[in-house]
């Protein structure tokens, strides 16, 4: 569908109040919630079309979140001390070793760690599955609805792909079938959806994977940064996830699990920190998880998600959740009231949701949508199919949603900018032009600062995932 929407350009603000122009001053909304560990960029004003200028609204924290204030500040005090770690017999390098380390301790207590589990630093949670993938002594069974780095690491080898069933209760009766059917290794498993928040019932999960012989990998990037996730208290065998997701976003991600395969595996990066010795010929692998951690590793990284896991651990299961369970009800309740906007959902069943949904808006295209939003309201959230085709394809066929997700530093104010901006879209119209630019809808003209920062605007589109303008 191409549009070209919506009004010619005017300068009229639009419903929702913006209430400076005034570039760089600070509001900190975390002030009034000293319970929850305060993020960066609460305070980060943007420019709109109209030539104003308003506090930022990131509803975008799935895709990646803004780093906890002492997370960054963990980081400042580690930087002076920032040497090669496992290398130097020198003071900094001794302290970075320690860091190193100790964020591997801090990590897999987080996650409930058993004692004999392996904790490997990786960049993500795609990277992370993609490790377990080779490691696997058997074949994979998957869900269709997982995001792409659930699904296309087992492509490599033998799996299948079960079609997620509508409801949760028949989604678990058709994994034990499909578990008792065809002998699997492993069943890599959401804890909760990118697209819909939704989460399944881990225990129940773990108990049919293993009275059919196979293990359970848990895919907990969206699920770690809103609920408590143990290993050993649920019997999950593998786990990964991402410090850019869990406020720490410094490039580390993990993968945790059992020893015996990731012993097994060929090393994930060969070089230089795998190996236990080398010949001209012959390579002496490390046990993991040295074996798959090959190169520098990303001490920097390692240290600001464990900065991160000691944050969160106190407040993850009370007020953290507390305080996205009653914003998550009020963009619920707030979406509801807004003629055309459909909440999309896999499992009407599902035990729990985390504070992510995602929504379509009737006869407008959803990069259209978001477009808007930024422009017209320096609203921030995601577009697109999530890195989760198959489940798009499900839920809006041909078409692309819009995604909203909330963290730490979300208010209620954010929620109702949203809302009230979705109201005018659909009751009143944009106050300006949108077209497809580069293959994403954008303001046209666009007369915002883009480059901020100085370093200069990009020449051309960058990756996606899978986001058209059409
Ligand atoms: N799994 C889920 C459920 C995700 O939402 C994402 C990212 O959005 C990933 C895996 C991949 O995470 P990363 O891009 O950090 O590797």
């Amino acid at each position: 569908m191409t549009v070209t929407l919506d009004r010619p350009h005017t300068t009229t603000a639009a419903a929702t109040p913006h209430t400076t122009d005034t570039p760089h001053t600070t509001t900190d909304t975390t002030a009034d919630r000293p319970e929850l560990p305060a993020v960066t960029g609460t305070e980060l004003r943007v420019p709109l079309v109209t030539g104003e200028w308003t506090r930022y609204v990131n509803l975008d924290y799935a895709a990646s979140a803004p780093a906890l204030r002492e997370v960054a500040e963990h980081v400042e005090q580690v930087l002076p001390y920032y040497a090669s770690v496992h290398r130097g017999a020198g003071y900094a390098s001794q302290v970075c070793t320690g860091l190193l380390e100790r964020a591997r301790e801090t990590v897999g207590a987080f996650v409930g760690a058993r004692a004999d589990d392996v904790v490997i630093f990786t960049r993500n949670t795609t990277d992370a599955l993609n490790l377990l993938a080779s490691s696997v002594p058997g074949s994979v069974l998957c869900l269709d609805i997982e995001h792409h780095a659930n699904l296309l690491p087992w492509r490599g080898g033998p799996h299948r792909a079960l079609r997620a069933a509508d409801t949760v209760e028949r989604t678990l009766e058709d994994l034990a079938v499909a578990l008792a059917a065809t002998p699997t290794a492993l069943l890599a498993i959401t804890g909760a959806s990118n697209v819909t928040g939704e989460v399944l019932p881990v225990e129940r999960v773990v108990a049919i994977a293993h009275a059919a012989g196979a293990r359970v990998a848990l895919d907990a990037a969206q699920l770690a940064p809103h609920r408590r996730v143990d290993l050993a208290a649920t019997g999950v065998d593998y786990l990964a996830l991402s410090g850019h997701k869990l406020y720490a976003p410094y490039g580390a991600g993990v993968l945790v699990g059992r020893r015996d395969w990731l012993d097994a595996a060929p090393p994930h990066l060969a070089g230089g920190g795998a190996v236990r010795a080398v010949t001209e010929t012959g390579t002496e692998w490390a046990a993991a998880p040295h074996r798959h951690e090959g190169g520098t590793p990303n001490v920097l990284g390692a240290a600001a998600l464990a900065q991160a896991c000691r944050a969160l651990a106190p407040v993850l299961a009370g007020a953290a959740a507390a305080h996205e369970r009653a914003l998550l009800g009020r963009l619920e309740a707030g979406l509801a009231s807004v003629p055309g906007v459909e909440v999309l959902r896999i499992w009407p069943d599902s035990p729990d949701r985390i504070a992510v949904l995602s929504f379509v808006v009737t006869d407008r295209p959803a990069g259209y949508v978001a477009a808007y939003l930024s422009a017209e309201h320096g609203i921030g959230l995601r577009d697109g199919k999530f890195c989760a085709h198959p489940l798009l394809e499900r839920l809006c066929p041909g078409g692309d949603a819009l995604r909203a997700s909330i963290g730490l530093g979300t208010t209620a104010e954010d929620v109702d900018r949203l809302v009230a901006a979705l109201r005018t879209l659909v009751t009143t119209g944009a106050s300006w032009t949108y077209a497809p630019v580069d293959g994403r809808w954008a303001p046209t003209p666009d007369p915002r600062e883009l480059d901020p920062l100085g370093v200069g605007l990009p020449g051309g589109p960058g990756a996606g995932c899978g986001t058209t303008a059409a």
